[in-house]
C-alpha cells in the first residue's frame, strides 16, 4: 500500500528547505530528531516574541518589546572593545539609541547609514534616562511586515539560529494542504479542534492571542493525532498477533528441573510468581505477549531462564535478545554455563560474528542443535533461520521498536514473546509503548542483599573520595566511576571520562580501566572482562554501563555530576553495585551550588532504593517535561503529544482506535482512507502490514 502521493512534500529532505544547506542539514537534522520536512514541521516553537506593539519613542515602556519606525542619527563607535557602538535615531515623539556590542563596523555603517528610514524591533531599556535598544533587529521601511510579527522561538542547537529555523519552517509551512479529515466530526466539534493544516500553521504562525498560550486547540490537536497514530498501530499489530495461531508450549517439567538444581540459590517468591503466569502462558495454544518489569537486581534474568527451558521441553528453540553486545555476551556468560549444567545446548550471536564463525552458529540454529539462542538484534537479521522458534525473550525491551518485535515472531510459527524491563513505567505510558500486555511483576529483591549506602558529595570533596578509594581497594573493593553526562556532545562526554581516567591513573597506576561509547565493542568487551576478573579495580565508564551489567564483586559507584542524570538513570547505574552480598556504596558527587529541586532530588537517591518510588516522586518534583528519563529508557518519544499534558487524550485515542479497528479492521471504510493518511504521516506505516496479511 504506497504512501499517498500528496505527502510527498513532507518526506522531501531537510536540504530542499530555504536556507539549509550541506553544512546545517545534519546540524538541523540532529535538533528536530529526522532528515525530512515532516521532522522540522513536528519541531514546535518553545515560546513566541511578540512584536506587533508598536508605539512612538516617547511611550515605549521597559522592557516590552517594540516595533518602531524611525530614522537614523549619528553614529557614536566604540573607542574601545568593551565599549558598545551606539547609533542615534528618532521618530516625531523623541530619539533613541540603537546599542550594538561586539559589531562589525563597516557592516553597521553600511546598513545603517545616517538618515536613512529603517525599522527597529527589540526589548527597550532605559540607560541615564534615555530609551534605547540593545542589538536590534532592523529592516528597511518596506519590510516593516516581515518584522512587525509574531516569531516564534525554536529549541536550537549550536550552528542553527532561529532566523535559520524561523526561515526553514515558513519554507516547509508552505508545502502544508489540507489534508483527509481523520478526526472523527462529532469529537473533533467536541473538541472545537482546527484541521490539520490549520493547527500546523497556527503553532508555527500564531495569529490570535489564544494561539500564544502553552496549551491550546492547535497543539491538543496534534497531540491526540498522533496518540491516535499510536494507539492504531499497536491495536493493528496486537490484533495480527492474535489472528496467528499460537502454540502449546507444555514441557514436563525436566528440563526445568534440571535447572532449577544447579541454581546456587532458591528463587523469590515473586519469581516464582511470574513463573506461574509466564509457564501457564505459555501451554495456553494462544500466543504469550507478557512483560516482566522489574527493578534492577529482582532477578529477571533467572525468570527468563526457566521459561526457555519450558520451551526446549515442549521442542521449540528459545531466543533471547539483549540491546547491547556487552549485555548478550554476558547473558552468555551467566546463563550458558546454566543451561548446559541442565543439559541444554546455547549459543551466542551477535553482530560481532563474522565469516566461518558465524557461518557455524547459524547452522546449528538451523539444524536445532543449538536449542537456546543468546545474542543482540544480529538474531533479528534475514539470513537467521531457525529450526522452530518457540519463545522469544527480549531483555530492556524499550531499545526495541514495535517493528522488531515483530520481526522477531515472524521467525516462528506462533512464537510466545516474553518483553523484560527494568524501567518503572506507569500504566499509562505502558499503553503507548505495549499496548495490552499482560504484566508480571517483580517486587521483591533476592534475599540477603545489604541496602546500598548511598551518601551526597560536593564537588570539592573529590579529592578525599578519591582517597577512601584507595583503603578500599587495598581491602579487595571493585570500584565503578560514572563520569559527567555532557548533553547533546559524545565527544565532551569523552574528554570528561579521558580526564578522569588519566587522574585516577596517576592515583591508582594500571589498576584503572576505562570504556566509553566510542570504543569498539571488542575493545570495550576487553576491558569490562578484565574488570568483571579482578585485573582491574577501577572502571571509569561514560553511561555505556548503564544497563544491566553484571559485576557482583564491584561495591563501590561514584557518579560525578550526579545533579546532570536523570533519576531512573542514577538508579539504573546504582543498580550495578549490591549485587552481591557484600556492602555497597553508592557516591553522588555534584557540583554545587544546587537548586531547591536539584537538591531534593539527589535526597530522594539518598533515601530510596526503590524504582517506582523514586519514578514517581521525581514525576512529582518535575512535573513535567522528560517523565521518567523517558527519553533515555527509549520509551516512545512524542513529537507533539506530552503525557503530563495530555495524558487524558490517551484513554480517548485508545477507544477511538478500538472502536475504528472493530468497524473496520482492514481500514477500508470513507474514515480509514484518512486514517491511512494520518499512519504514513506518523510514519506508522508497519500498521499496514499487519492488516495486509492479516
Ligand atoms: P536483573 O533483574 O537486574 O536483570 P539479574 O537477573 O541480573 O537482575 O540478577 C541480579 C543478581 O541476583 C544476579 O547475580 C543473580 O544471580 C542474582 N539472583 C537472582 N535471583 C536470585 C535469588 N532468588 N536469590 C539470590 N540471588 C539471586
Ligand atoms: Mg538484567
Amino acid at each position: 500500500m504506497p504512501r499517498p502521493f500528496d505527502l510527498d512534500p513532507y518526506f522531501r529532505a531537510l536540504t530542499t528547505l530555504p536556507g539549509v544547506g550541506p553544512r546545517i542539514a545534519p546540524l538541523m537534522e540532529r535538533l528536530v530528531g529526522g532528515p525530512k520536512v515532516i521532522d522540522a514541521l513536528w519541531h514546535k516553537p518553545i515560546d513566541y516574541i511578540d512584536r506587533r506593539f508598536a508605539p512612538p519613542i516617547s511611550e515605549a515602556p521597559a522592557g516590552k518589546i517594540a516595533t518602531i519606525s524611525v530614522v537614523i542619527g549619528k553614529h557614536a563607535p566604540n573607542a574601545r572593545r568593551q565599549q558598545p557602538y551606539r547609533i542615534a535615531c528618532s521618530d516625531a515623539s523623541g530619539t533613541m539609541s540603537l546599542v550594538f556590542f561586539n559589531p562589525r563596523k563597516k557592516w553597521l555603517q553600511e546598513q545603517l547609514p545616517e538618515g536613512a528610514r529603517r525599522v527597529v524591533s527589540g526589548k527597550v531599556d532605559y540607560y541615564q534616562g534615555r530609551a534605547q535598544i540593545v542589538n536590534p533587529d532592523f529592516v528597511p521601511e518596506a519590510e516593516r511586515k516581515t518584522l512587525e510579527t509574531v516569531e516564534p522561538v525554536y529549541p536550537l542547537t549550536a550552528g542553527v539560529t532561529n532566523k535559520t529555523m524561523n526561515k526553514a519552517i515558513l519554507g516547509a509551512l508552505r508545502l502544508v494542504r489540507p489534508l483527509p479529515e481523520w478526526l472523527d466530526e462529532a469529537h473533533k466539534k467536541r473538541e472545537n479542534w482546527p484541521n490539520w493544516d490549520e493547527a500546523m500553521s497556527s503553532v508555527h504562525k500564531p495569529m490570535r492571542e489564544a494561539d500564544l498560550e502553552g496549551e491550546n486547540s492547535a497543539r491538543s490537536r496534534l497531540a491526540y493525532d498522533e496518540l491516535l497514530a499510536n494507539q492504531l498501530t499497536l491495536l493493528l499489530v496486537r490484533s495480527r498477533q492474535r489472528k496467528l495461531a499460537g502454540r502449546s508450549y507444555d514441557g514436563d517439567g525436566a528440563v526445568r528441573a534440571r535447572l532449577r538444581a544447579a541454581l546456587p540459590f532458591e528463587l523469590t517468591g515473586a519469581q516464582e510468581k511470574a513463573l506461574i503466569d509466564i509457564s501457564a502462558d505459555m501451554a495456553e495454544p494462544a500466543r504469550m505477549l507478557r512483560l516482566l518489569q522489574g527493578d534492577v537486581g529482582s532477578g529477571k534474568t533467572v525468570v527468563a531462564a526457566l521459561a526457555l527451558a519450558q520451551a526446549v521441553e515442549s521442542g521449540a528453540q528459545g531466543a533471547i535478545i539483549a540491546p547491547t553486545e556487552i549485555l548478550a555476551r554476558q547473558h552468555g556468560e551467566s546463563l550458558k554455563p546454566l543451561l548446559e549444567a541442565a543439559g541444554v545446548r546455547a549459543v551466542v550471536l551477535t553482530g560481532r560474528d563474522k565469516g566461518a564463525a558465524r557461518e557455524t552458529i547459524l547452522k546449528q540454529i538451523a539444524s536445532g542443535a543449538a536449542q537456546i539462542v543468546i545474542g543482540t538484534h544480529a538474531l533479528f537479521q534475514k539470513d537467521v533461520i531457525y529450526k522452530d522458534l518457540g519463545l522469544a525473550v527480549i531483555d530492556e525491551q524499550h531499545r526495541f521498536g514495535v517493528q522488531q518485535r515483530l520481526m522477531l515472531s515472524e521467525k516462528g510459527k506462533g512464537v510466545d514473546v516474553l518483553v523484560m524491563t527494568a524501567t518503572p513505567i506507569p500504566r499509562t505510558l505502558t499503553l503507548t509503548a505495549y499496548g495490552d500486555m499482560e504484566v508480571s511483576r517483580l517486587d521483591e529483591k533476592p534475599p540477603g542483599r545489604k541496602p546500598i549506602d548511598t551518601r551526597l558529595f560536593s564537588m570539592d570533596k573529590i579529592e578525599s573520595i578519591a582517597e577512601g578509594l584507595q583503603r578500599r581497594i587495598s581491602e579487595g573493593a571493585r570500584v565503578y566511576w560514572v563520569c559527567p553526562l555532557v548533553e547533546e556532545s559524545d565527544v565532551m562526554d569523552l574528554a570528561a571520562a579521558e580526564e578522569r581516567y588519566d587522574i585516577l591513573k596517576q592515583r591508582f597506576g594500571d589498576r584503572v580501566g576505562l570504556v566509553h561509547g566510542k570504543m569498539k565493542a571488542d575493545e570495550r568487551d576487553v576491558v569490562m572482562a578484565k574488570f568483571a576478573a579482578g585485573d582491574l579495580d577501577v572502571l571509569v565508564a561514560t553511561t555505556v554501563i548503564e544497563v544491566g551489567v553484571n559485576v557482583p564483586e564491584a561495591t563501590i559507584m561514584v557518579i560525578e555530576h550526579a545533579e546532570r542524570f536523570g533519576l531512573s538513570q542514577l538508579h539504573q547505574l546504582r543498580g550495578r553495585v549490591g549485587r552481591g552480598g557484600d556492602q555497597s556504596y553508592c557516591f553522588l558527587v555534584y557540583a554545587g551550588p544546587l537548586g531547591e529541586i536539584a537538591k531534593e532530588r539527589l535526597n530522594i537517591m539518598r533515601d530510596s532504593e526503590d524504582g517506582f518510588v523514586i519514578a514517581e516522586k521525581d514525576l512529582m518534583l518535575r512535573g513535567g517535561g522528560d517523565v521518567l528519563g523517558v527519553r533515555q529508557s527509549g520509551l516512545p518519544v512524542f513529537k507533539n503529544a506530552d503525557l503530563n499534558m495530555h495524558g487524558d487524550l490517551l484513554a480517548t485515542a485508545r477507544d477511538d482506535a478500538r472502536l475504528i479497528v472493530q468497524r473496520d479492521p482492514n481500514l477500508e471504510g470513507e474514515r480509514s482512507e484518512a486514517l491511512r493518511y494520518l499512519l504514513y504521516l506518523y510514519e506508522c506505516e508497519q500498521a499496514f502490514a499487519n492488516i495486509r496479511s492479516g
